[in-house]
């Protein structure tokens, strides 16, 4: 078979430890797991109270143009309806993109380190990826901007950023934006905005109007709680979002996830009490980490990247079999840092406690 060249250097993506297997190999019933940036205090009980495969009729395709939801979200986001793309999670809209502009002879630029997925896809289209460290964990707009050259498609922001939890700056994000070619895309990955509490911080959505190669993505993975239903969007000007469509599989998001998007994109409350809950939680592991002398990054997300005593493979695996499972920095980019995503009270005492013992 004749696969492309660069799947023979690539190895599939992995997504760390799930449950199931850290419970066979420790042989604990109790795991905890602070991996992945999911919502730990689950869904809106409005989801769940429709969970069922009753709420949709399941021998029917899809509403391929997610026409409830995206009426929801348009007019909340006082954006017309063609300003929206639905993909099976954020991460279906980021292969889009890359299928649709990336391939051999152009360029896209990522900070570095940041969520990997960009880098994957772009590779697999044939893309070079240009990587610009990030500076004290912020993005090197800056340096972003000299590496752009003809060929140069697609940048991605990330914002708050994964693993660092940074936030891109209004006046920097702006002042950027002006810079860069309208030719390019510039995707704004907000994967968790709903967490963000800087006051600074814009509502982003305006941007879409001002400028015309702006993509925002948004996820019901995160603080929406619906990790398992594989739902995201993306926001922008028409001219991107119809040829992005086209790329796209005809029933991308199940009706039962489009169903259930749309309840909890309604209840507010939940994302507020969840946003507080995260932000107190969040200010204990500033606390343990100053207490203890740690770095820790100033993060705008629901997971710190936090420094560790020993190497970070070792804290992972030490953490691992108290039943904690969190990302080893040594697979993001960060060696001599871990990143864990904020769990509820109880969670954290736990964390804590487990994390006492590499003191
Ligand atoms: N973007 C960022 C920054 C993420 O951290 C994640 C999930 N870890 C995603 C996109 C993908 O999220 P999903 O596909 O679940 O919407």
């Amino acid at each position: 078979m004749r696969w492309r060249k660069v799947l023979k250097e690539m190895s599939p993506y992995t997504p760390g430890k799930s449950i199931e297997e850290v419970k066979a190999m420790y042989g604990l019933e109790d795991i905890i797991k602070l991996a992945s940036n999911e919502n730990p205090y689950g869904a809106s009980d409005v989801v769940n109270e429709q969970l069922s495969p009753q709420a949709v009729d399941l021998e029917i395709y899809p509403d391929g143009y997610a026409g409830k939801l995206r009426t929801t979200i348009a007019s909340e986001l006082e954006i017309n309806e063609n300003q929206l793309l639905f993909g099976s999670g954020s991460d279906e809209i980021i292969v889009i993109i890359a299928r649709a502009l990336l391939g051999e002879g152009t360029n896209t630029i990522v900070a570095t380190p940041t969520f990997p997925q960009y880098k994957h896809h772009a590779l697999i289209e044939g893309a070079e990826v240009k990587e610009i460290p990030l500076i004290d964990g912020e993005h090197d707009l800056d340096g972003f901007l000299e590496a752009i050259d003809h060929n140069t498609s697609v940048i991605w922001l990330c914002s708050p950023n994964n693993p660092t939890g940074n936030l891109i700056k209004q006046d920097q994000l702006t002042a950027f934006l002006e810079q860069v070619p309208e030719r390019i895309l510039v995707v704004l990955d907000e994967a968790y905005y709903e967490y963000v509490v800087d006051e600074h911080y814009i509502d982003t959505v305006e941007l879409i109007h001002k400028y015309k190669n702006v993509l925002i993505l948004r996820t019901f993975s995160k603080a929406y709680g619906l990790a398992a239903l594989r739902v995201g969007y993306a926001i922008g000007d028409q001219s991107l979002i119809t040829p992005l469509n086209t790329t796209r599989s005809p029933f991308n998001v199940t009706s039962l996830s489009l169903a259930l998007a749309e309840k909890a994109f309604a209840d507010k409350a939940f994302i507020e009490k969840c946003r507080t809950l995260n932000r107190a939680q969040m200010e204990r592991f500033y606390a343990y980490a100053e207490q203890h002398g740690l770095h820790i990054f100033d993060s705008q997300a629901n997971f710190v990247l936090l420094q560790v005593p020993v190497s970070a493979t070792v804290a992972t695996e030490e953490l691992l079999k108290q039943g904690y499972i969190v990302r080893s920095g040594d697979a993001l980019g960060t060696p001599g840092y871990i990143r864990v995503t904020v769990g509820t009270a109880e969670q954290n005492d736990g964390f804590f406690k487990a994390f006492d013992t590499l003191l």
